[in-house]
């Protein structure tokens, strides 16, 4: 079906998808690609990037390239488009020979107005050079931020797409990522060769979203139950856990307490997992208990409540997990329960891993950054947009915390004498051997640099390691210290610390519900 190039975007935008206005920013992105400028999209999940490319690719002669990680989301996205009666196929491992032939032909032929393609196979000089015989109009380089080392979804080859840039300096490119961060979009524009491109970034708030984070020991389950049932009976819902084997407990327990819950994990064979998704995604009220290998190319609009029964690994997790609530606008929650077990397990899967040092100590940072986000007294979004480079001017009277005040203590003090370890050794030192310090742990590191000796050598016994663990973690979230990124995490005092140093400024903490004994504490690292 060659679709004339005259089309202008709003008609496509409503005879072939069936929408009335563009969201901001897409009509300016389809602009900025039919002038064929390169363009950087980033737009939280479920913001509408799809549309950005879609349109002008549909609009100009020739096939759009889109260039996306993952096979089931691709075809997705190709079943969607072929109902509304636009020609789009996918070359991927998964099609047959016959098939990848018709497609390569009507590319050829230029019948095609988008094309799938997973980046390894775009890759092959056979796919650049059947791409270089066909009319490419644009390059769609979707989860853009897979290029980044430090991102969660890394993939080596999309290094290599800036041959993109080099084998078709003419075609328009477009990058998109739900990931907004000042540092993965600096990897983003160098690493593919964005520099020219015209950047497009919508805010990340999702307001219909509510914070929900608790923590504790014990009763994650019943708490779940209740808050399914007194909030969202009937409602479809995504609950992760980390696990396969707790996806299944999780799953199983939901059902016998009579709830329409299925189990989604990388373990199940093929044909469960697609029905299971196929079941949540058409009918009403289902729960999908998941591993976060759920999630990805998941397009439910009115999907009412995200739970998590295990702590994220980053803010950057948490976020996209919780984003696959509400994306119809209308209420929905983001609900989590954690226990310092996961923070131990987390920890352990990161010391275990077979990553190199610098990136194990990333990985550890964000986990911090999570888990600041937990123990935060502050508005959630104002904290979560905050990690994110956006500020929210108040706090957003739609989380747990402004919704309830929870109880705090007055950490200043706790603080002052955590500050005052950090400048006395000499801000070298990382959180390990500074609550050492302050516990005065006999240590023949500490002796060999005469620290027990300091007047603030065991001036902290008043806390337990852990308490003094998630108090040096919200110095780092409020950037009262920083933290060397080189070599071995030490601290340092920052400028913005001096007013709290002078007594000038107070802190204050959330007070746990059940402090971990000291004998019981783990020690990390
Ligand atoms: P993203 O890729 O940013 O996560 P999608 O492109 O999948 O988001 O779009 C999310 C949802 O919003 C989809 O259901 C899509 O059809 C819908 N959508 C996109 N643009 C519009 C629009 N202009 N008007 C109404 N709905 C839209
Ligand atoms: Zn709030």
């Amino acid at each position: 079906m060659p679709i004339l190039p005259t089309q202008q975007p709003v008609e496509i935008l409503r005879h072939t998808f069936g929408y009335d206005a563009f969201r901001v920013p897409q009509e300016e992105v389809i602009q900025t690609l039919l002038a064929a400028r390169d363009a950087l999209v980033l737009m939280p999940t479920g913001g509408g990037k799809s549309l950005c490319y879609q349109i002008p690719a549909i609009a100009m002669a020739g096939t759009g390239v889109v260039i996306s990680p993952l096979i089931a989301l691709m075809e997705d996205q190709v079943n969607a488009l072929r109902q509304a009666g636009v020609a789009a196929a996918a070359l991927n491992s998964s099609a047959s020979p016959a098939e990848s032939r018709a497609t390569e032909e009507a590319l050829l032929q230029g019948c095609l107005d988008l094309l799938y393609i997973a980046p390894e196979r775009l890759l092959q000089e056979r796919t650049l050079n059947l791409l270089q015989r066909a009319t490419v109009n644009l390059f769609a380089i979707d989860e853009a931020h897979c290029v980044s080392q430090w991102g969660h979804d890394f993939r080596p080859e999309y290094l290599q797409l800036r041959v993109l840039h080099e084998r078709f300096p003419l075609v328009p490119r477009i990058a998109l990522t739900a990931t907004a961060d000042s540092k993965t979009r600096a990897e983003i524009t160098e690493r593919l060769t964005l520099q020219e491109a015209a950047v497009f970034i919508r805010s990340f708030d999702r307001p219909n979203i509510r914070y929900h984070i608790n923590s504790g020991s014990q009763g994650a389950r019943n708490a779940l139950l209740r808050f399914i049932r007194d909030r969202h009976a009937g409602d479809a819902g995504i609950v992760y856990c980390l696990s396969r084997k707790r996806v299944e407990e999780v799953a199983e327990w939901l059902q016998g307490e009579g709830l329409d819950a299925l189990p989604y994990h990388a373990g199940l064979g093929i044909d469960e997992r697609r029905r299971n998704q196929q079941r949540f995604q058409q009918d009403e009220g289902v729960i999908i208990v998941a591993t976060i290998a759920f999630g990805m190319g998941i397009d439910k609009p009115n999907v009412r409540f995200v739970a998590h029964l295990n702590l994220p690994k980053s803010i950057e997790a948490y976020y996209q997990e919780t984003g696959r609530a509400g994306r119809d606008g209308l209420p929905a929650e983001a609900w989590m329960h954690y226990s310092l077990r996961d923070v131990v397990q987390l920890r352990q899967m990161i010391q275990q891993s077979e990553a190199d040092l610098p990136r194990k100590q990333m990985e550890g940072h964000k986990l911090d950054a999570m888990l600041a986000l937990c123990e935060t007294t502050d508005c959630r979004r104002q904290t979560l947009l905050g990690y994110f480079g956006e500020s929210l001017s108040s706090p957003c009277g739609n989380c747990d915390n402004c919704l309830q005040p929870p109880a705090t203590w007055d950490a200043t003090v706790a603080a002052q004498k955590a500050l005052s370890a950090i400048h006395r050794t000499g801000q070298r030192f990382g959180v390990q051997y500074l609550v050492d310090v302050l516990l005065a742990r006999e240590d023949p590191r500490i002796q060999q640099q005469g620290h027990d000796r300091l007047s603030v050598y065991g001036i902290g016994k008043e806390l337990s390691a852990n308490a003094w663990r998630a108090l040096f973690r919200h110095l780092l979230l409020r950037g009262l210290v920083e933290v060397d990124h080189d070599g071995h995490g030490g601290m340092r005092l920052s400028p913005s610390s001096r007013p709290l140093l002078r007594n000038e400024e107070k802190l204050t903490l959330r007070q746990h519900e059940s402090p971990v004994p000291r004998q019981r504490e783990q020690r990390p690292e």
